[in-house]
């Protein structure tokens, strides 16, 4: 496993801070496989050495991903100088880990973020030629008909003039509002948005349902996450 100072290992997984963990180093509240260390700084195997923090054994991850069921108005980035960000969301012990996340919502879009600091998994995942799948649920103003089904399924030209990869359409409700499914398996900028625009229609709410394999836990409310479990990590790609 990773070799790294006890302290770091420690702060990492959110016990404490490590000025924190230096005082409780002092009064022999961390030991290594079995034996009360006194010097925060000693290296430890992060897989094969047993640490222990006031009794209770850590487990050390390098690598956490969170599945948030996303809220209109917040903006998926890590920092903003306006706008809520999406990790205003996620607990301070999660925060130790450095997730980000895995592309990007609208900040009025909901549902399906996945948050991890895994930045091969999240390049993976994004890259261009992988054609991940990511399924939304929309609401559209106007009637969505056959003809926009055959026109997704196509691909549309955008008003920048990209022609989109062919997309399912699915109808789940054609009237002024309606009610759709739509699989993509790229990720422009607006891309759903501006491909119901390139139909003349318009997207008044938008959620995110699954992306690759892995669907959005519909116990989730907005707002609130869970970590996945590791079946789910490898359903993202
Ligand atoms: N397409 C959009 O238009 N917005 C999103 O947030 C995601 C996909």
């Amino acid at each position: 496993g990773k070799k790294m100072r006890v302290d770091k290992l420690l702060s990492n997984v959110g016990v404490a801070s490590r000025a924190e963990l230096k005082k409780y180093c002092k009064q022999g509240l961390i030991s290594v496989n079995g034996k009360v260390i006194n010097n925060p700084g000693i290296q430890v195997d992060s897989e094969n050495d047993e640490v222990m923090f006031n009794g209770e054994k850590i487990v050390y991850r390098e690598f956490i991903y969170i599945m948030l069921n996303k809220p209109d108005g917040y903006i998926s980035a890590t920092f903003d100088k306006h706008d809520p960000i999406v990790l205003d969301l996620i607990d301070s012990s999660y925060l130790v880990f450095e997730p980000f996340p895995v592309g990007r919502l609208d900040k009025d879009t909901e549902g399906l973020l996945v948050l991890t600091n895994d930045g091969q998994l999240s390049h993976r995942v994004l890259s261009p030629k992988k054609h991940v799948p990511k399924t939304y649920y929309a609401k559209i103003q106007g009637k969505v008909t056959e003809e926009d089904i055959l026109a997704f399924e196509k691909g549309v030209i955008l008003d920048d003039g990209y022609e989109t990869m062919p997309s399912q359409l699915k109808i789940l409700k054609s009237d002024d509002i309606s009610e759709i499914e739509l699989t993509i398996h790229e990720g422009k900028f607006h891309q759903v948005k501006r491909m119901f625009e390139s139909v003349d229609k318009k997207v008044v709410y938008l959620k995110r349902i699954s992306m690759g394999k892995l669907k959005l836990d519909e116990s989730l409310e907005l707002g609130e996450y869970r970590e996945l479990t590791e079946e789910e990590v490898k359903l993202i790609e």
